[in-house]
C-alpha cells in the first residue's frame, strides 16, 4: 500500500499509552510524532468526532451534533439515534447525512478511494462515507457494507463476523484480517481506516482502569501490533503514512441524571407543543431542541439548567439569541444549520478514580463508577494522535495544539491533493511533517471565555478555555460553579 492508514482506538486516553499496557503503540509512538496536545471536538462523543475526522469540520459544520440528536430538516419533533438505518433515512429524505463533504467524497473527485472498516456502531461506520455507491470507496461493518453488494462477498470469503464480546477482540481480529488480506493488498486505497471499538466499550461497562478495561486496551494494542507487523513485512511500508488517533478521552461517572424526567419535572412539555422541548441525552452532555426554535423557551431552559447542581457549561445557539450566562455555540464550533438551541455539558471534576485515572463527570446514563464521555471536561476533550511514516518527522513530540478536525486536511496534504472548494475548520499539521516548520516556530495562543448569571441569590459562572493556531480553534475544557455572590 502507498497512502495513508488511519487506526482509531475508540476512547483511548494519552495516559494509557505506556510500555507496560500498550507495548506496540508505545514503540510506534517512540519512532514517530506524538501530538501531546490533541483535542476531541465538543460534544466529546464518538460519532460527532468520527464526522469531524472525515470532514475536517467542527460539529456545527458537519451537522452531526451528537450520538443522539434531532435533525430538523428530517424530523422536527423527535430525536433519533445516529445509527445506520436512521442516518440512511436522513440521507434519503434530505439528500445529506452530513452537511460537509467527507474525505471519501474529496478523494473521489480525484479518482481515489477511501475504505473504512470498523467494529463500533453501525452509525459510526456509516458516517465515514455516506455516499460510496456512486463515488467509489467502501465501508465495511459487521452489520452492513456500502456498497451493499460487498456484504455477501466479504461473508463468503472471510466467514461470519464473530459475536460482539467484551473485550471486542474477536471482531477486531476479524476486521484486521479483512484489512490485511483484502483492503490493503487488493484494493490498495489511498486512505484506509480501521476503527477499534475498544477500549471504549469495556470502559463504559467496567470503568476506566479496571482489570476488564486494561485487558481491552492490551488486546486492542496486540491487534495494532498485528497491523504494524503486516505493514513491515509487506512491500511498500516505506510509502505508508500511519496515523493513530482516538476519538475522545474518558471520565468516570460521578452520578447519573435522568435528563428526560428532570426536564419534564421542571415543567417543560414535549416538543410537539408551544413552549415544548425535546431532549437528547449524550452521556456527559445533553442537547435541547425547543418547539419552533423558540428563543423564549431556550432562555427558560438555559436558566433552569444553570440552577442545577449537575450542570456544567451551557452553550446557546444564535437562534436562542444572547442569553445571560450562556456561551455562544460559535465559540466552541457548534453553531450551524443543525445546532440545538441549548447544549449543556454536564459538570465534571478532576478527582482521581480508584484506578488512578483523573476525571469524574455527571452522566445522562450508566451507573456511578462506569466510564463515560461527551462533556467538556479536560480529560474527555484530550485524546491521542501519533503519526509515523515517510512524510512525518521522526522521534518528536509536538506540543502545538492539534485536533480531530485536522485529520482530513492533513491526510489530503500527505497525498498531495487539494481540497477544491471545501472549507475546513481544521488545518494541515505541517509542524509534524518532514520539511515542515519547527513546532517551536508555530504561533499559538489561548483564550478564556467567562459568563455568569444571577439566579435567585445564587450565581452561575462558567469558564471555557480554548487554544488557537491561526484560525483553528480547539476547546480545551469548560467548567462551571454555582454559588453565593
Ligand atoms: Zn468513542
Amino acid at each position: 500500500m502507498s497512502g495513508v492508514l488511519i487506526v482509531v482506538f475508540d476512547g483511548l486516553q494519552p495516559s494509557q499509552v505506556r510500555r507496560g499496557l500498550m507495548p506496540h503503540l508505545s514503540a510506534f509512538a517512540a519512532e514517530g510524532v506524538t501530538f501531546s496536545n490533541h483535542h476531541s471536538v465538543f460534544p466529546s462523543v464518538t460519532r460527532t468526532n468520527a464526522s469531524s475526522m472525515v470532514t475536517g469540520r467542527n460539529p456545527g459544520g458537519h451537522g452531526l451534533a451528537a450520538n443522539r440528536l434531532m435533525v430538523r430538516d428530517f424530523n422536527h419533533l423527535e430525536t433519533i439515534p445516529a445509527m445506520e438505518p436512521e442516518l440512511a433515512q436522513v440521507k434519503e429524505a434530505t439528500g445529506r447525512a452530513l452537511l460537509a463533504p467527507t474525505l471519501a467524497d474529496i478523494l473521489a473527485r480525484h479518482g481515489r478511494e477511501y475504505i473504512a472498516i470498523g467494529v463500533g456502531t453501525s452509525g459510526n461506520a456509516f458516517l465515514h462515507n455516506p455516499n460510496p455507491e456512486n463515488r467509489g470507496g467502501a465501508t465495511l461493518h459487521p452489520e452492513f457494507t456500502l456498497p451493499r453488494y460487498l456484504h455477501s462477498r466479504i461473508l463468503e470469503r472471510f466467514g461470519p463476523w464473530p459475536k460482539e464480546t467484551r473485550p471486542n477482540t474477536p471482531r477486531m481480529a476479524h476486521a484486521v484480517r479483512i484489512l490485511t488480506e483484502y483492503i490493503l493488498p487488493e484494493r490498495r486505497p489511498e486512505v484506509a481506516l480501521i476503527w477499534s471499538s475498544e477500549p471504549d466499550k469495556s470502559q463504559h461497562d467496567a470503568g476506566v482502569g479496571t482489570a476488564e478495561s486494561d485487558q481491552a486496551v492490551r488486546e486492542a494494542d496486540s491487534e495494532f501490533g498485528r497491523i504494524i507487523r503486516w505493514l513491515e513485512t509487506s512491500d511498500g511500508f516505506e510509502d505508508t503514512n500511519v496515523m493513530v488517533v482516538s476519538d475522545h478521552g474518558y471520565s468516570t461517572i460521578l452520578a447519573t441524571v435522568d435528563i428526560e424526567a428532570a426536564v419534564r419535572q421542571a415543567g417543560f412539555p414535549g416538543p410537539n407543543v408551544a413552549g415544548g422541548v425535546a431532549v437528547a441525552g449524550n452521556g456527559g452532555s445533553a442537547l435541547f431542541y425547543t418547539n419552533g426554535s423558540d428563543a423564549g423557551t431556550a432562555g427558560d431552559v438555559a436558566e433552569w439548567l444553570m440552577s442545577q447542581p449537575w450542570c456544567g457549561p451551557v452553550i446557546v445557539s444564535d437562534a436562542a439569541g444572547p442569553l445571560p450566562g450562556g456561551l455562544p455555540a460559535r465559540r466552541v464550533g457548534c453553531e450551524g444549520p443543525r445546532v440545538p438551541e441549548v447544549i449543556a455539558s454536564l459538570r465534571s471534576n478532576p478527582s482521581i478514580n480508584p484506578s488512578g485515572y483523573q476525571g469524574y463527570v455527571f452522566s445522562t446514563g450508566g451507573t456511578p463508577g462506569q466510564g463515560q464521555h461527551g462533556s467538556m471536561s479536560r480529560q474527555e476533550l484530550h485524546n491521542v494522535l501519533f503519526a509515523r511514516g515517510p512524510s512525518f518527522q521522526q522521534r518528536c513530540i509536538v506540543e502545538v495544539p492539534s485536533g480531530n478536525i485536522d485529520l482530513a486536511p492533513t491526510v489530503l496534504s500527505l497525498l498531495g491533493l487539494n481540497s477544491g472548494m471545501t472549507p475546513f475548520d481544521g488545518r494541515v499539521l505541517s509542524e509534524a511533517l518532514a520539511g515542515g516548520p519547527s513546532p517551536d516556530h508555530v504561533d499559538w495562543g489561548r483564550e478564556i471565555y467567562n459568563a455568569e448569571r444571577e439566579l435567585r441569590g445564587q450565581v452561575y459562572r462558567q469558564q471555557v478555555h480554548v487554544s488557537m493556531v491561526g484560525e483553528t480553534v480547539y476547546v480545551d475544557e469548560g467548567s462551571s460553579t454555582l454559588g453565593r455572590r
